[in-house]
C-alpha cells in the first residue's frame, strides 16, 4: 500500500468504512463462504432470487414480490427505435445440499462456483427472452443441474418515451416438482452495455432549477451503477456518499470571524463579509446570470419564475445583513452587546478546539439583530434558522441569546428572563442544556470583568414531570418531593460538568435555609469558588429567581393556564420577599400567605417593591428548537398556547417577544409560522443557486456519510438488522484482535487502530417506534454470533439519570473494549441534541415517518469522522419501496422530499382542550393582579365577576380574539367558545359547585401538558 505511512486519520476512517461496507454486503450475499450448516434461504438477504413459479403461485400482489423477488432488472430509455442490440452479462451462484452421508455431514450445504455468462441480445419492439439454454447449461456445469434463468426484455411503450426493462429472471422449477434442494439463485448480478440510452428526467418540482434532474437508469429491486458511459451494473445495495461542506465560497479570502477579533474590532470584518455576500449574490442571481442558465439548462418558464422569486428573497436577505451592520455602526449599546457576547463565547469555547464562527452563523446574527433596535416591528417575523448540513445551530442560538442578554443589562433590564427556549421533546437533552449553561457562565465572567450592572446571568431548567421537581415541600403530601425523598438530591443533577471550570465533580445539595436545590462545583480552581452554581432546576426556583435564560420542554407552556407563578415568564412578578434568597413573590395563596413561594416564609407582609420597571420583565426572545416537529395535534395545541403567551405579555408589558426558531426543513415554513405564531415566516440562509452549494456552504471532497439502502429479500427486517450489527461488531473486534491482517486488507496504517476501534466500536440501531427499538435490543442479545455485545437503550422511557450515565459512557468509553457499550438501541430521543463524536455507524429499521426525521437522525452519526448508515427498508411498504427506487435523490435532495407540515389552528377538537387554559390564564395573570385580591376560589371569583360586570359573551369574544378565531370564517369556533363559557359561568354562579379551585370550573380543567392531546390522532379544521 503506497502512502499508508502518512495516512491521515480521516483517510484511515474512510478506508475502514469502505472495508466495513464490503464485509456487511458479503455477509448479506454469502460471499467467500464454502459451506453452511443452515439453509442459505433463511440466512442471506442480498443478491438472492426466488424461483418465479413459487413467487407467482404464493402471491398475488407487488408487495410480496418485493419481499422475495424472482427478478432483478435495469430500466433504460433507448435512444433509438428497435431493434435494440445489447450485451448482457449474468453472474450467479447456487447452494446445493449434500445427502446425509456427504463429505461434511455437519455442514451439508455447499456453494457452487461462479456462473458468468455473456448473453447477446437483439430485441424487437416486442421484447423477448434470451440465454435460457446457455444459463441452464452453465448451472449444470457448476454442479447445480436443474436450475435455470433467462434474460427477459420487456418493452413499455405507454410512457412518454419508450422504456426497456432488462431483467434477469429465475426460471427454475419449483422445489416440490424437482430434485432441487434449493430453487433460489444467489449472488446474482446483471450488466448491460452497448445500448445507446437517454437519461430519465425527474418530474419538475417547484425549485427544479436548482437540481440536476437527469437519472441515467433505474434499478428494479436493486441499485444501478453506471460503470462507464452506457455501461450499467446492478448493485445489491444502493450506496450514496455525501461530503463535508466548507463554509466559505467568497472570491476574497474569508474575513477573520474569530470570537476574539469580533470582540475587539468587529466592524471591518463584518463589512468584508457583507461585501463578499454582495458580490456572490450579484454573480449568481442577477437577471443576466439567470438568463444564461435558463438557456443552457433548458428551463421552462415556470422554472424561471421560481428562480426569479428566489433571487428576490436572496437580495432581501442581503439587505437585512446590511441593515444589521448599519445598526452595529450606529447604535453603541448594540455594538457593545455584540462584542461582549463574542468575548463570552470565546471564554466558554476555551479548550474545545474552536475559536471562530462559521460565516453563516455571523450572517444569521447580522440578519436578526434588528429586533434589539426595533422590537415591535421585528416581532412580526419568525426568523427560522435552517440547518441543512448540521453543525453550529446551538452556538448560533447562543450568540443571539447572549447578545440580547447583554443588551438588556446595558439598557436597564437588570434582572428577569431574557429568553425562554423550548425544545420539542419530552426530555430535554442534557448536552444541549450544558451548552447553554457553559455560554451563560462565560457571559457571567465577562459581565463581572467589564462591570456590567445587574443580576448575575443564570439558567433555569423548566421541564415536564419526567425530569425535575415542580417544587420541594417540607412534608410529603402524596407524591411530592421533600428534601428527604429517595434519590434527593443527586437524582436531579442536570449539569454534566461545572460550566465555569469544566470540573466533573459536581455535588448536589439541598440548602434548607435558602430552600434551594443546588449544583456546586468542588474544584479548588473554580472561578465560582464553591458557591451554588447559577442554575435552577426546580420550577418554583425558576419563578423565584427568574433566570436570564430558561430552557425547557415545549409542554411546559401548559402550566401558564394553571400556575400563577408562571407569570414571571411573560411579565412581572408581584414583589420581592424581604428574606434574602426567597426571591420574587406572586399572588397570595393559603399555603403562601404573603405570596412568597418558600414554604413557611417568615417574611411577613412587608414585601419589597420590584426593583425594576415591571414592563421590562417580559422576555425579549422566545426560541423554538426543531420547529418542524410542531405539527398535527401538538402543533394545533401549541398554536393556541403561543397566542396565549403573546396575549399575556402584551397585556402585562405592552410588548411582544421576538420568536426565533430552527428547522431541519424548509418546506412550508411560511405557512407553519403563520399558523403557529400568527407571524410572517422568514428563513436564513436562503438556499443557494444550485443544490448543495450557496454562499454559506460549498461541498468539499471530504467524506461525510455513506448511506447504504438495503431492501432485504426473503428474510425479516429484524434478521437483517441483527446480522448487520453482528457483522459490524465482528469486523471491529477483528481489527482489535488481528490488526495486521485487517490493516493489510483494508489499507489502513496500524497507528490508527485504537482510534478506529473507538470510533466504530459502538453502533446505533434506530427505530421510529418504541416497539422496534425494544425488539431490536432484545433480539440482538439472543441472536448474535459474536459474544458479549453490550446493548443499552436510549428512548423517551429511559430514566433521566440513566440517560446521563449512558451519555457519559459513550463520551468516555471504558479502557477495556469488552466493557464498552457496543450497541445503542435508540428512538427519536437520540435525534435531538445528542452529539457524540464516537457514534459513526447506524442501522435504521425502516424509513422514519418523515424525511425531516431521516435527516435529523442520520446527522447523529459521522459528526466529525466519516459515518456509515444502513437504511433497512421495510420494502413491503409502498413508501419505503418508492424511496428505495430513488434513494440517491432522496439522500442528496432530501429537503425537497419533505412533505408540507400538516398544521392548523382551527381544529375544534383542540379548541375544546385549550379554552380552559386561556380562561384560566387570563384569570390568574391579568384579572387577579389587577383586582388586588385573591381570585383562586369560585366564591371569590364569583364576587369579582359580579362586581366587575364580567359576562360570558365578553369573555368569549376576548378568547376568540386571543386565539385569532375572530374572522368571518370562524363563526362555528366562536359559537363553541361561547357555549363553553356559558357552561363555565353557570358553574361559577352555582353556589353548590363542586369546584374547590377556579381551575376546576367548567366543562374541563386546563391541560397540564401540551401532550395531553393524543399525538397520533388526525386533526382537521
Ligand atoms: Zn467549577
Ligand atoms: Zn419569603
Amino acid at each position: 500500500m503506497s502512502g499508508v505511512g502518512d495516512q491521515s486519520l480521516e483517510q484511515a476512517c474512510e478506508a475502514f468504512v469502505d472495508w466495513l461496507d464490503r464485509r456487511v454486503v458479503a455477509a448479506g450475499r454469502g460471499d467467500g463462504l464454502s459451506r453452511l450448516e443452515v439453509a442459505p434461504s433463511g440466512t442471506f438477504w442480498l443478491g438472492r432470487l426466488a424461483c418465479e413459479d413459487e413467487v407467482r403461485k404464493d402471491v398475488s400482489d407487488d408487495r410480496s414480490e418485493r419481499l422475495d423477488p424472482c427478478a432483478i432488472a435495469i430500466r433504460l430509455r433507448p435512444a433509438a427505435a428497435p431493434p435494440w442490440s445489447m450485451t448482457v452479462t449474468v453472474r450467479a451462484r447456487a447452494w446445493v445440499k449434500d445427502p446425509k452421508d456427504g463429505p461434511d455431514p455437519d455442514r451439508r450445504w455447499w456453494r457452487t462456483g461462479l456462473v458468468e455468462e455473456v448473453v447477446s441480445v437483439l430485441a424487437s419492439g416486442e421484447g423477448g427472452t434470451f440465454g435460457g439454454k446457455q444459463l441452464r447449461d452453465a448451472f449444470a456445469a457448476v454442479g447445480a443441474p436443474g436450475l435455470s434463468a433467462e434474460v427477459r426484455v420487456d418493452v413499455e411503450d405507454w410512457h412518454r418515451q419508450t422504456e426497456v426493462v432488462v431483467q434477469l429472471v429465475n426460471t427454475s422449477p419449483e422445489k416440490k416438482v424437482s430434485d432441487l434442494t434449493d430453487s433460489h439463485l444467489y449472488e446474482t448480478q446483471l450488466d448491460v452495455s452497448g445500448l445507446p440510452a437517454v437519461p430519465f428526467e425527474l418530474e419538475a418540482l417547484p425549485d427544479s432549477f436548482r437540481y440536476d434532474r437527469k437519472v441515467p437508469a433505474y434499478g428494479v429491486n436493486v441499485g444501478v451503477e453506471e460503470l462507464a458511459a452506457g455501461v450499467f451494473r446492478t448493485s445489491d445495495s444502493v450506496s450514496v456518499r455525501t461530503y463535508r461542506p466548507d463554509y466559505w465560497s467568497g472570491s476574497a479570502p474569508q474575513p477573520d470571524l474569530s470570537f476574539m477579533r469580533l470582540a475587539s474590532d468587529p466592524l471591518p470584518q463584518l463589512q468584508a463579509l457583507v461585501d463578499a455576500l454582495h458580490e456572490y449574490d450579484h454573480a449568481h442571481w442577477s437577471s443576466k446570470t439567470l438568463d444564461a442558465r435558463q438557456a443552457a439548462e433548458g428551463w421552462t418558464l415556470d422554472m424561471r419564475a421560481r428562480a426569479d422569486e428566489s433571487a428576490e428573497q436572496v437580495f432581501a436577505e442581503l439587505a437585512r445583513l446590511r441593515a444589521g451592520l448599519a445598526l452595529l455602526r450606529g447604535r453603541s449599546e448594540i455594538l457593545r452587546a455584540f462584542q461582549l457576547m463574542n468575548k463570552a463565547i470565546s471564554r466558554s469555547a476555551e479548550g474545545r478546539g474552536y475559536t471562530s464562527w462559521r460565516p453563516f452563523q455571523v450572517g444569521f446574527l447580522l440578519s436578526a439583530i434588528r429586533f434589539l433596535a426595533e422590537p415591535e416591528e421585528e416581532a412580526r417575523y419568525v426568523d427560522t434558522v435552517w440547518f441543512a448540513t448540521g453543525g453550529g445551530k446551538t452556538e448560533t442560538y447562543l450568540g443571539l441569546l447572549l447578545t440580547a442578554a447583554f443588551f438588556d443589562r446595558l439598557t436597564g433590564k437588570t434582572m428577569g428572563v431574557t429568553a425562554w427556549s423550548r425544545f420539542p421533546l419530552r426530555l430535554l437533552s442534557l448536552q444541549q442544556t450544558q451548552r447553554f449553561a457553559d455560554a451563560l457562565a462565560g457571559a457571567e465572567l465577562v459581565r463581572r470583568d467589564e462591570g456590567v450592572k445587574g443580576a448575575p446571568f443564570s439558567l433555569g431548567f423548566l421541564v415536564g414531570r419526567a425530569g425535575t421537581p415542580n417544587r420541594i415541600v417540607p412534608k410529603t403530601e402524596g407524591d411530592e418531593i421533600t428534601p428527604d425523598s429517595p434519590g434527593m438530591p443527586d437524582k436531579y443533577r442536570v449539569l454534566l460538568h461545572c460550566p465555569f471550570c469544566r470540573d466533573e465533580n459536581l455535588q448536589m445539595r439541598f440548602d434548607r435555609q435558602r430552600w434551594k436545590l443546588e449544583h456546586r462545583c468542588t474544584s479548588g480552581n473554580c472561578p465560582w469558588k464553591g458557591q451554588a452554581l447559577p442554575m435552577y432546576v426546580v420550577d418554583q426556583e425558576v419563578f423565584r429567581f427568574l433566570p436570564t435564560v430558561v430552557v425547557g420542554t415545549l409542554d411546559k407552556a401548559a402550566s401558564i393556564g394553571l400556575q400563577q407563578a408562571m407569570r414571571g415568564l411573560v411579565g412581572p412578578p408581584q414583589k420581592l420577599c424581604p428574606v434574602e434568597w426567597h426571591g420574587f413573590t406572586y399572588a397570595e395563596r393559603s399555603k403562601n400567605p404573603n405570596g412568597c413561594l418558600v414554604p413557611d416564609c417568615q417574611g411577613g407582609k412587608a414585601l419589597k417593591p420590584l426593583p425594576m420597571d415591571p414592563k421590562r420583565f417580559g422576555p425579549s426572545l422566545r426560541l423554538q428548537d426543531e420547529l418542524h416537529l410542531l405539527r398535527d395535534s401538538l402543533g394545533a395545541v401549541d398554536s393556541h398556547y403561543e397566542s396565549l403567551l403573546d396575549h399575556l405579555q402584551f397585556e402585562l408589558c405592552g410588548t411582544r417577544a421576538k420568536i426565533v426558531a430552527s428547522s431541519a426543513t424548509l418546506t412550508g415554513y411560511e405557512h407553519q409560522a403563520k399558523v403557529l405564531y400568527q407571524r410572517e415566516g422568514r428563513v436564513f440562509p436562503q438556499p443557494g443557486p444550485r443544490a448543495g452549494e450557496s454562499f454559506w456552504t460549498v461541498p468539499t471532497e471530504k467524506p461525510l456519510r455513506r448511506f447504504v439502502a438495503v431492501a432485504p429479500r426473503g428474510v425479516t427486517l429484524e434478521h437483517v438488522s441483527d446480522r448487520t450489527l453482528d457483522a459490524l461488531q465482528r469486523c471491529v473486534r477483528q481489527l482489535k484482535d488481528d490488526p495486521a491482517s485487517v490493516c493489510a486488507e483494508a489499507g489502513i496504517d496500524r497507528k490508527h487502530v485504537d482510534m478506529l476501534v473507538s470510533l466504530y466500536g459502538t453502533d446505533v440501531v434506530y427505530g421510529s417506534t418504541l416497539y422496534d427499538v425494544e425488539a431490536a435490543g432484545r433480539s440482538l442479545g439472543s441472536n448474535n454470533t459474536v459474544e458479549g455485545i453490550n446493548v443499552e437503550q436510549l428512548t423517551g422511557q429511559t430514566e433521566f439519570d440513566d440517560v446521563r450515565a449512558i451519555l457519559d459512557r459513550l463520551e468516555k468509553p471504558e479502557e477495556d473494549f469488552a466493557e464498552r457499550i457496543h450497541v445503542v438501541a435508540a428512538s427519536s430521543m437520540l435525534s435531538h441534541g445528542v452529539d457524540v463524536d464516537r457514534l459513526n455507524t447506524m442501522v435504521m429499521l425502516g424509513l422514519p415517518l418523515t424525511t425531516a426525521e431521516f435527516i435529523q437522525t442520520t446527522a447523529r452519526v459521522g459528526r466529525r469522522h466519516p459515518g456509515l448508515v444502513y437504511v433497512l427498508h421495510k420494502i413491503g411498504r409502498e413508501r419505503d419501496a418508492q424511496t428505495f427506487r430513488q434513494f440517491t435523490q432522496y439522500v442528496r435532495q432530501g429537503d425537497r422530499f419533505v412533505d408540507a407540515i400538516p398544521i392548523t389552528r382551527r381544529s375544534r377538537r383542540v379548541l375544546d382542550l385549550t379554552v380552559a387554559g386561556v380562561v384560566g390564564a387570563r384569570t390568574l395573570m391579568i384579572r387577579e393582579p389587577a383586582s388586588k385580591q385573591r381570585l383562586s376560589t369560585p366564591a371569590k371569583l364569583r364576587q369579582y365577576a359580579r362586581d366587575s360586570g364580567m359576562t360570558p359573551a365578553a369573555e368569549a369574544a376576548a378568547v376568540a380574539s386571543v386565539l385569532g378565531l375572530d374572522g368571518a370564517e370562524d363563526s362555528l369556533h366562536r359559537e363553541q367558545i361561547a357555549e363553553w363559557l356559558q357552561a363555565w359561568f353557570a358553574d361559577l354562579e352555582d353556589p353548590a359547585t363542586r369546584a374547590t379551585f377556579v381551575s376546576e370550573l367548567g366543562p374541563r380543567s386546563p391541560m397540564t401538558s401540551l401532550r395531553d392531546v393524543e399525538a397520533s390522532a388526525p386533526i382537521h379544521d
